[in-house]
């Protein structure tokens, strides 16, 4: 008999398993190769991220619709961006855009600390239940506007920002440690938008570009819910 539990997705042909297989297997042939990311990826489950009508999909490698409009990245895409990131154990991680949170839980199994932000106060909420559930007490969410990064605990060794900017805002580059690193999607919204990585030097910034992608845009000020 086939037992199901609030926190166990109903899953009577047993392809649950199968479906995480995939989901893993799919992260790797598009270039997720750090063991650490996969497993990072493989321990938190994105199924309790995606809710309503599209929880079925939670283990496709697609982006997703989540509340106030926004959507949850592409899994290929969160390991390719953590992977970049370059996450050590003693890191203090700062993401701006905290949407369903998943990316912030794959960020606390690597980094000492994390400090996340949304300007939507809904989605701050029902992600800080979320970590709260799954036993993430390394994070630390607000609603905020993250273009303004978070002053009271800067700097940080490495910022990761989940929506696109048309130019890496100022403050964040201000509140990134010397050798530390951010990772964003720079360019106009609805255009093709560029990856890029920022590392900070003793004396200026380095650029590098990595992949074309697609976020939803970084806006001005905190939403009204
Ligand atoms: N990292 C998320 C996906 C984020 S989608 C995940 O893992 O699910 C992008 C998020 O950025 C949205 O939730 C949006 O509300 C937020 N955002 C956009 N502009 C922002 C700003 N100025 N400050 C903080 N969050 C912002």
């Amino acid at each position: 008999m086939t037992t199901t539990g609030p926190d166990q997705p109903s899953d009577p042909t047993g392809d649950l398993a199968e479906r995480k297989m995939r989901f893993l297997f799919a992260l790797r042939s598009r270039g997720v190769t750090d063991a650490r990311v996969l497993t990072a990826m493989e321990r938190i489950d994105r199924g309790h991220f995606v809710r309503g009508i599209f929880a079925d999909r939670a283990y496709e490698d697609m982006p997703l619709p989540i509340a106030c409009g926004q959507t949850i990245s592409q899994p290929s895409v969160v390991g390719l961006m953590t992977q970049a990131l370059n996450v050590q154990p003693r890191d203090v991680v700062l993401e701006v855009g905290t949407g369903s949170g998943y990316q912030a839980a794959i960020l606390s199994h690597l980094a000492r600390r994390v400090y996340t932000v949304d300007r939507h106060k809904r989605l701050v909420r029902e992600a800080a239940d979320l970590f709260r559930t799954l036993g993430l007490t390394n994070i630390t969410a607000l609603a905020r506007d993250g273009s303004f990064g978070w002053p009271e605990q800067a700097p940080f060794d490495k910022i990761i920002v989940t929506a696109a900017a048309e130019d890496p805002p100022g403050p964040l580059l201000a509140q990134l440690k010397a050798g530390g690193v951010m990772v964003l999607p720079v360019g106009q919204s609805d255009a093709v938008q560029s990856l890029i990585k920022v590392t900070r030097t003793d004396t200026g910034f380095d650029y590098e570009e990595l992949r074309p992608v697609r976020f939803v845009p970084l806006i001005e000020g905190l939403a009204s819910e």
